[in-house]
């Protein structure tokens, strides 16, 4: 006989640890506990695109539409302690100029801590920079993210507030019994389970779409894009103020990690949801772009690894109730922004879930925005 709970969580990346512990939270203070499971198919959470990321919270990451998810996130990130500054520098060659002022014409007018500076300020930051670099937006509120600490603060509250995660659960089978899902798991070696839940939380990643359609959803197009990173050892090693530093034309960023650089040529190659390795080929494209804007000597490459980031077709991530399957719903497209936006992210999205009053984080946010629907 399946175990019997009110909501089950599929995923326990930082998407599905955020929500779980978000939903317990308020469920909680509402004075109704909601009883709560998070399967993951893995052994441990964090395995897929949340121990691969970049760890940078940047205002202007992920456009406009992101930019108030990020906002929302940034002041309880630092007051809990996830966030160390960096700075960010957006740079271009002089025919990159009238792209650089656009960016921070855009990003001025929607609120961020956004300017121009001058060739001789680039060089203060980013000492070794090649002489056609020109010109760039600086945005000093970017920050490197503490992306383990901030995913075991989700996960330790999960614990506290009773959340049970089933690692090994491999989600293969959903079905609806009366008003209740009945899902059903692989884990291997580790047997199979199941459970019944009134309420299904779609938190699987980059395997979104083939989550909703097992829940008999329309898939949404929610694509996974390959991102390769790269770590460093450099001649000089990087200084530990040097800025997260990005190309304005997408094509490379960089920034230190400790004495290291951790380097990525900005691919998003489409691939499909599986363990992403990177290729060879993305990792050289990464070396050669970054010779191009700093004179120092790669003395090796200690490590490189790939992820996944999962876009909606607007790029926008979505958040709420399936449309058409009656108790389902959405967390997923998270695309590249997904540690910098998962603390008003999940809290929208528990609030959404349970019918709860907006607070002083999410009030600013437009649900619509992100809703499911808007793909109908
Ligand atoms: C190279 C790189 C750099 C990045 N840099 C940044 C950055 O600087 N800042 C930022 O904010 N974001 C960044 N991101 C994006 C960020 O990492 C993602 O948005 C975020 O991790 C997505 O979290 P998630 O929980 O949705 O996905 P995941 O962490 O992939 O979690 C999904 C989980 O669902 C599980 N799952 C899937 N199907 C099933 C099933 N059927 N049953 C049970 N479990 C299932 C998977 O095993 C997985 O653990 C970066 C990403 C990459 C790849």
């Amino acid at each position: 006989m399946a175990e019997t709970c009110d909501i089950a969580i599929v995923g326990a990346g930082i998407a599905g640890a955020s929500i779980a512990a978000e939903i317990a939270g308020i469920s909680s203070d509402l004075g109704q506990t909601a009883r709560i499971v998070l399967l993951e198919a893995e052994d441990a959470p964090g395995y897929h695109t949340t121990g691969r990321s970049a760890a940078f919270w940047e205002e202007s990451y992920g456009g406009p539409g992101v930019f108030p998810l990020t906002m929302a996130s940034g002041p309880w990130l630092a007051d809990n302690g996830f966030l160390s500054p960096r700075g960010a520098l957006n740079i271009g060659r002089a025919d990159d100029r009238a792209k650089v002022e656009a960016f921070v014409a855009r990003f001025a007018a929607v609120g961020a801590d956004i300017r121009l500076l001058s060739r001789a300020e680039m060089e203060a930051r980013v000492p070794g920079l090649r002489p056609e670099w020109t010109c760039a937006a600086w945005e000093p509120g970017c920050a490197d993210i503490d992306v383990a600490g901030l995913h075991q603060h989700y996960l330790a509250q999960c614990r506290r507030l009773g959340v049970t995660l089933q690692t090994r659960a491999r989600v293969t089978e959903t079905n609806r019994e009366g008003a209740m899902w009945r899902l059903g798991w692989n884990g291997g070696a580790a047997g199979e389970g199941a459970v019944r839940a009134a309420l299904l939380v779609n938190a699987a990643g980059a395997w979104a779409d083939p989550v909703a359609k097992l829940a008999g959803a329309r898939p949404l197009g929610i694509a996974p894009l390959r991102r390769t990173v790269v770590q460093l050892r450099c001649d000089p090693a990087p200084p530990s103020t040097l800025p997260l530093t990005l190309g304005i034309n997408e094509d490379f960023y960089f920034k230190p990690q400790g004495a290291r650089l951790w380097l990525s040529p900005h691919d998003e190659t489409p691939d499909v949801p599986r363990d992403a390795a990177p290729e060879e080929w993305d990792v050289a494209t990464a070396i050669a772009r970054m010779e191009q804007v700093v004179d120092w000597r790669i003395e090796a490459v200690e490590r490189r690894w790939a992820g996944l980031r999962s876009f909606a077709p607007d790029r926008l991530p979505v958040y709420g109730f399936d449309p058409d399957r009656e108790g389902l719903f959405w967390f997923a497209g998270q695309g590249g922004f997904g540690i910098q936006t998962a603390p008003a992210a999940a809290r929208l999205a528990a609030q959404l879930l349970l019918s709860a009053p907006r607070d002083a984080m999410t009030a600013p946010l437009d649900a619509a925005t992100y809703a499911p629907n808007r793909f109908v």
